[in-house]
């Protein structure tokens, strides 16, 4: 294979440093691996897809958290479902002669709280959890590192137990019994903020592509936007609409009450109300573009100003809005409360800690028993999820393209379950099925749903995203530059975050700058001009579409123009990336700009999720909103549908 030649830009970036690009195809290196494509909904050419390379570590052959490059949906995980979805014949499907109690399709957090809840009303039942990726708990996927010898974790995905409403007693239930006690666990106080002498920081990086020169913008959230703003390349003009917009108070629905004024904020996005209604110079808008980004993965035009002024964006402190939220608002209601999650508290691997209690709850031989404390830090034994006997099995890099009822729906005895494992068709039957995997793509899996049921679910369209992880050597330039985190409105990744530092159990982050650390990052694929949806499905496809090495070399540079004027040296000091890519991210929520109002009962996640004979439908899909409690919620709603139509 030919030396690749890089451009002395790439070489100054450090494009020709040894890192492990990797991607991976069902767990192989891609090298090698088009023989193994079967025909139908077999695997795909292997073509250009990737960069294969050695794992991230010795002994890290089958430890899936540990890889780095492109991570998330990797190759391999998705052709075969995209397959289905454009209409290949599915493959003839080898017996396995599995039977189990119950078949969960997605072992995401729907997934597993769905096999936790079964088993606790079904003692001894056995179950087969089947999921398309290498790595367990859908979004919330560990990224672990070990730098200089030491443990980093990140989370490569859902990082928060936080909800804009209260968790249930359901979803705090299963926390409490998996000992996670989120009250407690913040009394601990496992979240400080790095160089947080003079209050919390803000820091703004201006880009010479958008606003003509680089410029880092940091200042104390104490000081007033004018002295913060200081020798920033942005007009006069526009500096006075961004202090007006941060600062001021002003009504500019003169005469309206509240709810009126609610009313009419629901109906324009935030980009609308900014520069129809505010009236700001067109720079205010490029500084606010990607304030929506992170919350809903789609751009200011995409979200209504109702909703922008729930989750506390600027603008609004003249209107006199009253607290709470009102119909047209999607599930993040002003007020966001604190109750039963944390928005502050977080596991260093993120929600992933609820996945992995889950799987060693539900397959103990994974990990050694203890507390909460202790599975931070334990290695898991992915050998052990799919024995043969065990009460539970977790079979991984298994795309599920068929569910059916065994016999009429109305009097099945239960179900058969088809999937692909490496190019090759397997059924399983089962007396339960719950789907959990993404909503979208159940009516390819069931035909036989109704015409009505097929097209609410083909409408929850998930939202595109990308989490992306960096391991640099130390922390320095963020020391020197005063910075922890960087929001970034017209870079590649809107947003970069030194990763906080925590202690908990055996598990502790740097304590020194001089220490090598991790770097987390952001990027929202969408298309901004059109419907929500259509931003979604448009920067769907240019995720998929973009290799490894325009990721890295992105980062890169963005890393080098923010912190270089703080000593880093992206060459020099960047020593590995894990890219997450979740082209089917969050589920879709409510949007009043493009959405009727419409009675619970016919609100699609609703009609989608009607449990068809002895399948049931979970995923956070099925609940309307994008959160952890949902995903649980419902888990534990499918498998009360199935027990209560059939008990095990
Ligand atoms: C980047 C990111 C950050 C987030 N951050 C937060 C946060 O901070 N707090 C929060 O509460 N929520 C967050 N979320 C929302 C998150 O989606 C939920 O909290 C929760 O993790 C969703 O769990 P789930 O099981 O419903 O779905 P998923 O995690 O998507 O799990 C579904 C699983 O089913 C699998 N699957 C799909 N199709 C098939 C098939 N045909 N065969 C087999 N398996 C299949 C999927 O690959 C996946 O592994 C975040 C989401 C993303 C993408």
């Amino acid at each position: 294979m030919s030396r690749k030649q890089w451009s002395a830009a790439d070489i100054a970036l450090g494009m020709d440093r040894p890192i492990s690009r990797r991607d991976v195809l069902h767990g192989l290196a891609l090298a090698g691996t088009s023989a193994l494509a079967g025909p139908l909904l077999g695997l795909p050419a292997a073509a250009g897809a990737a960069e294969a390379a050695p794992p991230a570590a010795p002994g890290d052959d089958n430890y899936p958290p540990a890889w780095t490059g492109l991570r998330g949906s990797t190759t391999g995980t998705f052709e075969s479902a995209h397959a289905l979805r454009d209409g290949a014949p599915l493959p003839a499907f080898t017996d396995t002669g599995e039977e189990y109690d119950l078949v969960v399709v997605g072992a995401g957090l729907s997934g597993l709280a769905a096999a936790y809840f079964y088993r606790a009303q079904a003692p001894g039942a056995r179950i087969l959890l089947l999921d398309n990726h290498d790595d367990f708990g859908g979004h919330a996927r560990r990224n672990e590192y070990h730098l200089d010898g030491k443990l980093h974790l990140l989370n490569g995905g859902t990082l928060l137990i936080d909800s804009p409403r209260p968790y249930s007693a359901v979803a705090d239930g299963l926390l409490r019994q998996l000992g996670i006690d989120v009250p407690a666990l913040i009394r601990r106080g496992e979240l400080p903020v790095l160089f947080d002498e003079d209050g919390p920081r803000r820091a703004i990086f201006l880009d010479k592509e958008t606003f003509g020169a680089d410029k880092l913008v940091v200042g104390t959230k104490k000081k007033s936007w004018v002295h913060f703003l200081g020798d920033a390349p942005i007009g006069a003009q526009a500096r006075a609409d961004l202090v007006r917009i941060q600062e001021g108070k002003v009504d500019y629905y003169p005469g309206k009450d509240s709810a009126q004024k609610k009313l009419l904020l629901s109906q324009i996005s935030y980009l609308d109300f900014l520069r129809d209604v505010a009236k700001v110079d067109p720079q205010v808008l490029a500084v606010y573009g990607a304030f929506t980004k992170g919350e809903w993965g789609v751009g200011i035009d995409a979200v209504s100003a109702l909703d922008c002024w729930g989750i506390g964006a600027p603008g609004f402190q003249g209107l006199g809005l009253t607290e709470g939220s009102i119909s047209r608002m999607g599930p993040t209601p002003a007020g966001y409360v604190d109750t039963g999650g944390s928005l502050r508290l977080h596991f260093p691997d993120g929600n992933a800690t609820i996945a992995r209690a889950l799987v060693r709850s539900l397959v103990p031989a994974v990990a050694p028993a203890g507390n909460i404390d202790q599975l931070v830090t334990a290695r898991f034994d992915y050998g052990q999820l799919d024995q043969a006997g065990a009460a539970a099995r977790l079979r991984l890099r298994s795309t599920v393209v068929q569910a059916r009822n065994i016999g009429d729906t109305a009097a099945s005895t239960g179900a058969e379950i088809g999937y692909i494992r490496e190019g090759h068709g397997y059924r399983v039957r089962a007396r339960h099925c719950v789907l959990a995997c993404y909503n979208m793509l159940i009516p390819y899996l069931c035909p036989e749903l109704p015409a009505a049921q097929k097209a609410a679910l083909h409408s929850l369209v998930k939202t595109p995203l990308v989490y992306t992880s960096v391991a640099i050597r130390n922390a320095r330039a963020f020391k020197k530059l005063g910075i922890q985190g960087v929001y970034a409105p017209g870079s590649y990744h809107s947003s970069l975050l030194l990763n906080p530092v925590m202690h908990i159990g055996k598990y502790h982050g740097p304590r020194s700058v001089d220490e090598p650390t991790l770097v987390f990052m952001q990027r929202t694929p969408c298309k901004e001009g059109l419907p929500e949806k259509e931003q979604n499905r448009a920067g769907r496809a240019e995720l998929l579409a973009t290799p490894f090495e325009t990721f890295e070399r992105n980062i890169r540079d963005q890393l080098g123009r923010i912190l270089g004027p703080g000593g880093f040296d992206p060459a020099r000091d960047i020593t590995a990336i894990t890219v997450n890519r979740w082209p089917h991210g969050y589920a879709p929520e409510y949007n009043a700009l493009y959405e009727p109002e419409l009675p619970e009962a016919q609100q699609p996640h609703v009609v989608g999720r009607a449990r068809l004979g002895r399948i049931a439908i979970a995923n956070s899909d099925s609940g309307g909103a994008a959160y952890t409690d949902v995903a649980i919620d419902q888990g534990h709603r499918a498998v009360q549908e199935l027990l209560a139509q059939a008990p095990a």
